[in-house]
């Protein structure tokens, strides 16, 4: 690194002039020359067209990807060809893939045909895709978008994570690689059977504390091992494809992966209480989980009538499971999805009782009572909101104007770009950041905003780089900073991702 490279990157104690603000921040950094070079060439991509800046963007430094289900990133290629691995059958009126417990290939009944058949047939190899996706997908009378999505989930559900997490793992990682991320904090539905068991003898009670005392009597805390078990086998297998011990390690490697654990939401109260706790449980003990969150259709039924008490139900284990972080799909929503009241509460509600640090997705913050001093509110307390702009067009129909990115950036609300399932919507990250500069005309230095604020609200351990004055004057980035900076990355995992991040983006800056 040359010396007045090392100057015009030192740290300047100066404000940030960016909207997405990082939080409570010790550590601000100035626009420098490489960045505002790079700034430039950003632009003449951007007046070439999408393509162009897709090239550009394709191999920016992104941070991490923090809103990411596990099993909607899998592309559809991929089901097939572990299904067809598993012996799986597939039942044609449906497009689905049948559990290995009601048929099995060479024995597929009538209407059914082996998922191993589409490898040598084209037309079910396409039905299928389609089937596992978005792709081709046209909405039609009582069949919308929304429906599409959620109903791809349902057609691939016979692969398990048993035989084939790791293969995700690996998929998952590889394509973060290769668009420069290095962070993943995935969300994952472990097996939780005993749990359900439970919660179905014992019932519901309007007590939790007393709900909390049986299952717990009961032998919740049984399938904890059974969780621990499945996710460091599916990491040893990732490592193992990846060649991660040896000299000839994929780049998929070098992706760091957390996990958060999901709820299903549109479920009885009891079970998504068990559930909850099992969640909060797993956290506590494996610091692989750093946190918990609430997924289904968020106006499914029981999603919207019991939207309230889930809410408590957070609340009441946030307070015995402090250190368990909380996100939250809220605002999934749009006016004529539910009725105009449904539209009203549920972020504020996330953040004010459920304690939520990330808001997932937050599309009909306009629609909620006083959505100005909302806003305001999320910007004061650092809530992040997890940006998702395909999944919001495909599920939602809002895009464009009609999309709260821009106001969010108004108001100061940190945001981060993220994929959703990019199996299912057939992306990648690269293409949601040219989404947000094609859309809303997003800049360099924003968009590089977004790619820091997706490691400081990451759940990631330790005090964020951004708020230490034990950095202060050093270089970011720099392979060799001074002693206090040192000790206090080895003390951070968050802020030594953070220091990787300035790294990547000044070689990205020395280049562009
Ligand atoms: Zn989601």
């Amino acid at each position: 690194m040359q010396a007045h490279s090392l100057l015009r990157r030192a740290l300047v104690v100066a404000a940030i002039t960016c909207a997405a603000n990082v939080s409570a921040q010790a550590l601000p950094v100035q626009a420098d020359a490489a960045e505002a070079h790079t700034a430039k060439a950003f632009e003449t991509a951007r007046q070439q067209g999408p393509l162009a800046l897709h090239a550009f963007l394709a191999t920016m430094p992104k941070g991490g990807d923090l809103h990411n289900h596990l099993s909607g990133a899998i592309y559809a290629e991929s089901w097939i060809s572990q299904a067809a691995a598993d012996g799986l059958c597939v039942d044609i009126a449906t497009s689905s893939l049948l559990d290995k417990s009601t048929s099995r290939a060479p024995n597929c009944a009538s209407g059914q045909r082996s998922a191993a058949d589409a490898l040598s047939d084209q037309h079910l190899y396409d039905a299928l895709v389609d089937a596992f996706s978005i792709r081709s997908f046209v909405p039609s009378a009582g069949h919308s978008g929304h429906d599409q999505f959620f109903d791809t989930f349902g057609r691939f559900q016979a692969v398990t994570p048993q035989q084939h997490m790791g293969d995700w793992l690996n998929e998952v990682s590889a394509r973060a690689a290769t668009q420069n991320e290095q962070y993943l904090e995935l969300m994952v539905t472990p097996p939780f059977a005993h749990a359900k068991e439970l919660a179905h003898t014992l019932g519901w009670q309007a007590d939790f504390d007393a709900m909390r005392r049986q299952l717990l009597a009961h032998g919740l805390k049984d399938e904890l091992t059974v969780d621990e078990r499945l996710l460091t086998q599916a990491l040893a297998e990732r490592k193992r494809q990846q060649h991660c011990d040896s000299k000839q390690a994929d780049a998929g490697c070098a992706v760091q992966i957390r996990f958060l654990y999901q709820v299903l939401r549109g479920a009885a109260p009891e079970r998504v209480f068990a559930q909850t706790l099992l969640g909060f449980e797993l956290a506590s003990v494996d610091s692989r989980w750093v946190g918990i969150n609430f997924v289904m259709p968020e106006d499914g039924y029981l999603s919207m009538r019991d939207y309230s008490l889930q809410m408590h139900m957070l609340d009441y284990l946030h307070r015995l499971y402090p250190k368990v972080h909380i996100s939250l799909h809220a605002g999934e929503l749009a006016p004529g999805l539910v009725p105009p009241d449904g539209l009203r509460f549920h972020i504020r509600q996330a953040v004010e009782i459920a304690h939520a640090e990330r808001i997932g997705h937050g599309v009909d913050v306009m629609y909620e009572d006083h959505p100005e001093t909302l806003l305001d509110e999320m910007a004061t307390h650092h809530v992040m909101v997890e940006i998702n702009l395909t999944s919001n067009d495909v599920i939602l129909g809002v895009s464009g104007t009609n999309h709260p990115l821009p106001l969010y950036l108004k108001h100061g609300v940190p945001v981060a770009l993220s994929t959703d399932d990019e199996g299912v919507s057939r992306i990648d990250l690269t293409h949601e950041y040219v989404r947000a500069a094609e859309d809303f005309g997003l800049d360099y230095p924003t968009l590089k905003q977004l790619a820091r604020n997706s490691l400081t609200y990451s759940f990631l351990p330790g005090e964020s780089l951004w708020t230490t004055k034990a950095c202060q004057g050093e270089t970011l980035g720099d392979s060799q900073p001074g002693t206090s900076c040192q000790r206090f990355l080895a003390s951070s995992e968050k802020a030594t991702s953070q220091w990787e991040l300035e790294r990547r983006l000044h070689t990205f800056e020395e280049t562009h």
